[in-house]
């Protein structure tokens, strides 16, 4: 069976960034995989509940997404708004969305504090990076969906080669 990649949709040109943006990932792979038929889209901000624009959000006190989701650490946006509830419901809607679909892998943009795998900001606003996954990121891996940024997307394609 061709494997799945859970996608999100800022990678594929879809305006759903809290800035209103996208960040469109150039690559042939990509464009294989979704000639393929592999690409599975999603923005788990807006499944979540969230709307474009909104103010931009991160996980408090240098936490992590595992910390969200163990309750040891909060998402609050820039207003100082706690929006955890609405960041873990956008994870298990894309988790339910994996699982559905069968997507053992993801691609996923790195940084956000839903989509980030290897890399977050630290909660103090002032763009400071930590190493790091994001709230989704960390639910698809607990639940064993091989996450990966867009700067691996040939380590990606290798396991593809593997997994068929
Ligand atoms: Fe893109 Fe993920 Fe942020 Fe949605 S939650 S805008 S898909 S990085």
């Amino acid at each position: 069976m061709t494997a799945k990649i859970l996608v999100s949709a800022c990678l594929l040109g879809r305006p759903v960034r809290y800035d209103g943006a996208a960040k469109p990932l150039e690559h042939p792979l990509l464009q294989r995989w979704h000639e393929e038929g592999r690409l599975v889209v999603i923005c788990p901000e807006i499944a979540g509940g969230f709307s474009v624009p909104r103010p931009p959000a991160e996980i408090a006190a240098a936490g992590s997404g595992e910390d969200v989701l163990s309750g040891a650490s909060r998402v609050v946006d820039r207003t100082g708004a706690d929006v955890t509830a609405a960041f873990l419901a956008g994870a298990y809607a894309a988790l339910e969305l994996a699982q559905s679909e069968g997507c053992r892998f993801a691609l996923l943009i790195d940084g956000s504090p839903s989509c980030g795998s290897t890399a977050i900001y630290d909660g103090s606003f002032d763009g400071t990076k930590q190493a790091g996954a994001g709230v989704t990121a960390a639910l698809l891996r607990t639940h064993g969906v091989e996450v990966y940024a867009p700067a691996q997307i040939a380590r990606l394609e290798a396991r593809l080669q593997q997994a068929g």
